[in-house]
């Protein structure tokens, strides 16, 4: 059957950007991950880049990136990406990167100075950051929050229970990332996010979600796990579009300042709308 017109202009944008990613030879999680939202993010325009490579040290079962020892860090990538956030006009962008505990700073300063150099670049663009648990240093949580972001995220990604044995990193440790960064600085706005369909149950679920509000956690997002590869865990359940209206409504009345749920949402899906909501509070 052919294609309807609408879906072509659609994929016809897709192409534009995938293209432009590909000549710059820019790394971001919305194309790696096949992203459904793309034709909407592309068009506000924003868009999530991944530094520091695509090699992780830690290995969480959900995800699929390789793990290994990751390359040196490319000095040149800063200005790489604030030249290609300039020539796209973006006027958000989420910048992430894989868990580097090669690192002293687990890649800190790199990320401050992305941030700083697309700044440079493009002074009116908003800059949020998806960060690693940096294993807890507050040096590091210093660094990023000194470089200028308008929003410091860390994604918990599952319930306490899947810690240690499917995501490789400490519960607490994730939530103190998000308190220590209000500790430091009381404006900044935080953010996290969370999948379900790793086989968590609902008590689960808003456990995680007060554990976030005691950390005075702004923006939560939460999106339905699907598995990026073979090698990765399956999809336990597919979780009725329904259950996540009711996990959204928990949140806003647990006094969360935006919440974005629903089955193909990612931890950067309406990131600006976000960001002005609780802006706007
Ligand atoms: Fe990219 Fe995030 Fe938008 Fe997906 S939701 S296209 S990953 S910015
Ligand atoms: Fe690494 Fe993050 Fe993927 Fe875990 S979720 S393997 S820490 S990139």
């Amino acid at each position: 059957m052919p294609l309807p017109e609408w879906v072509k202009t659609q994929l016809k944008e897709i192409k534009k950007t995938q293209n432009f990613f590909k000549k710059h030879k820019l790394n971001t999680v919305c194309e790696t991950l096949r992203c459904p939202n793309r034709t909407i993010c592309y068009k506000q325009p924003t868009a999530t880049f991944m530094i520091m490579g695509e090699v992780c040290t830690r290995g969480c079962k959900f995800c699929n990136a390789e793990k290994g020892y990751p390359e040196p860090l490319d000095n040149s990538e800063p200005e790489k990406i604030a030249i290609a956030v300039k020539e796209m006009s973006l006027k958000y962008v989420v910048i992430t990167s894989p868990t580097r505990d090669d690192l002293i700073d687990g890649g800190a300063k790199h990320f401050a100075k992305t941030v700083e150099t697309i700044k440079k670049l493009n002074p009116d663009i908003l800059v949020e950051v998806l960060v690693p648990d940096f294993q807890g240093n507050k040096t590091s949580i210093e660094t990023i929050l000194n470089s200028g972001v308008a929003v410091f995220a860390h994604n918990i990604e599952t319930v306490k229970k899947f810690y240690g044995s499917v995501r490789k990193a400490v519960y607490i440790r994730s939530l103190n990332i998000l308190k220590t960064a209000k500790e430091i600085n009381s404006e900044i706005i935080t953010k996290s996010g969370f999948m379900l369909g790793l086989g968590e149950n609902i008590e689960e679920v808003y456990n995680i979600l007060k554990d976030l509000k005691n950390v005075e956690c702004d923006i939560v997002t939460i999106g339905q796990y699907l598995q990026p590869s073979k090698k990765a865990l399956p999809v336990v359940e597919y979780i009725k579009p329904a259950v996540f209206e009711k996990i959204a409504e928990k949140a806003v009345q647990i006094g969360f300042k935006a919440v974005v749920s629903g089955p193909l949402i990612r931890s950067s899906t309406k990131a600006y709308e976000s960001y002005l909501a609780v802006k706007e509070e």
